[in-house]
């Protein structure tokens, strides 16, 4: 008689730290080990190896990366390093020489050999080896990140992305199009395009024309938007570089076929900080152009973010953000103090602004966007919103409304939202608000 042992199946553990495009890469990695029979675990125990995907954007996610590889040796023992930080394995390997192999981002092939050189795949089984069409998600099921684009063709002077991910690649359209589908179909109701620079999506194809279900689609930003609007689930735009070309996607914004809502950082309104920073300078222009997509979708939702305490920037020059701030009357902004990133071209440029006077910058910041963002919440209160439920918990539905993008901005809490799932679609009348977040109840569809 034979007895068949039953094979244990390896299992990988992994850490994603950092932006939404480590997160993509994450799920790919994933997606195919998943699709070779790795089991994918969330612990350290019983873990053959654990990768860890890092992110090297500024000296605080350096260390929060040098952080969480040390628990990993420390717990498990057997770690691969891949991400932004990967990309200096010079200074991974100072600090953890032990660790098994360290490559940049989307080094999938150098991140699956080194998994396969610890435990190798098992062998194929049809039955179990199954993995969903749109691929592992680290997301929830009703939202997905959709990445078209990899790299930058700029030379933001404070940034080393460029150096670490390389020049602009766009992704074939028809094959953004065709996960897009696959998602949606899998139950996605919020598609988030992410890239490093959205905005020049198929500029390094020369915006291509391709085919696309019998219809053509051009390689662009708005190509894209347009064929994705068409699919019925929420499209957002995030990272969208304050090109000219930006004014394209705003009539189809009022068409309903991308979310009213642009995530443009813009970093500074100083234009000589601006040109240290080598970023489009000309701010009255652009305060010009916010004015004029207002008028045509008034419940436009801008998002920016800005570096305060730059090398060199004088206190007039910080004055002239703040006034630029009143000016837009943005609808959510993030605010970095300036951190001098190895490599950066701008650590060199000026002197760098003392600590305590980031901070006070900083502070001054944020307490002026505070009272502009209150108000813009306030006002709010009385009208219906379409919003998509997050989570259900024993205090209602927690969902975001059009204006808010997973993560980074506020919540819409609807305390009578018992019933509802995670997915769900539905109208709310804003009832309460305080500075960044709003509390609903279910109206019907049809509400105004
Ligand atoms: S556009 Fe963004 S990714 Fe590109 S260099 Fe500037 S900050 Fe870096």
């Amino acid at each position: 008689m034979t007895i068949a042992l039953p094979v244990r199946t390896p299992k990988v553990g992994v850490v994603s730290l950092g932006c939404p495009k480590a997160t993509v890469d994450s799920e790919r990695i994933l997606t195919q080990l998943r699709s070779e029979g790795y089991e994918l675990t969330s612990s350290y125990e019983g873990a053959d190896t654990v990768i860890v995907n890092t992110c090297g954007f500024i000296d605080s996610a350096v260390q929060e990366s040098l952080d969480a590889i040390g628990e990993a040796l420390r717990e498990n023992g057997k770690v691969i390093v891949t991400g932004c930080l990967g990309a200096r394995d010079e200074e991974v390997l100072k600090h953890y020489p032990q660790v098994l192999s360290v490559s940049g981002p989307q080094a999938y092939e150098t991140v699956l050999n080194a998994v396969h050189d610890v435990v190798a795949p098992p062998e194929h089984n049809p039955f179990v080896d199954l993995v969903p069409p749109q691929g592992i998600k680290l997301t929830p099921r009703h939202y997905a990140y959709l990445k078209i684009s990899e790299g930058c063709n700029h030379t933001c002077s404070f940034c080393i992305i460029p150096s670490m991910r390389g020049k602009l690649v766009s992704r074939p359209v028809e094959e953004v199009l065709d996960e897009a589908k696959r998602l949606v179909e899998a139950g996605v109701q919020e598609l988030l395009v992410i890239s490093q620079d959205t905005s020049a999506y198929g500029v390094d194809v020369k915006h291509k024309l391709a085919f696309w279900n019998g219809q053509p689609v051009k390689t662009s930003m708005t190509g894209l938007v347009k064929a994705l609007g068409d699919m019925g689930a929420w499209v957002r735009l995030h990272y969208v570089y304050p090109y000219p070309n930006v004014e394209e996607v705003i009539p189809l914004m009022v068409e309903g076929k991308v979310l009213p809502y642009l995530d443009m950082p813009l970093q500074h309104a100083d234009p000589r900080v601006l040109k240290a920073m080598r970023r489009p300078g000309n701010i009255d222009r652009q305060l010009e152009r916010i004015q004029q997509w207002r008028e045509q979708v008034p419940d436009l939702t801008l998002r920016s973010t800005f570096i305060v305490g730059f090398p060199g920037e004088t206190e007039e020059e910080f004055q002239r953000l703040l006034d630029f701030l009143a000016a837009a009357q943005l609808d959510r902004v993030g605010c970095f103090q300036y951190s001098p990133v190895e490599g950066a071209a701008a650590n060199e440029i000026a002197e760098q602004v003392p600590d305590e006077v980031k901070q006070d910058r900083y502070d001054r910041f944020m307490q002026t966007q505070q009272a502009i963002s209150a108000q813009k919440m306030q006002a709010k209160i009385g009208r219906v919103y379409e919003v998509l439920v997050d989570e259900v918990d024993e205090e209602g539905a927690i969902a975001r409304s059009q204006a808010d993008a997973p993560d980074i901005d506020g919540m819409v809490f609807i305390p009578d939202g018992h019933e509802l799932s995670p997915g769900d679609r539905l109208k709310v009348r804003i009832f309460a608000a305080d500075e960044y977040d709003l509390w609903g109840e279910q109206v019907d569809l049809d509400a105004k």
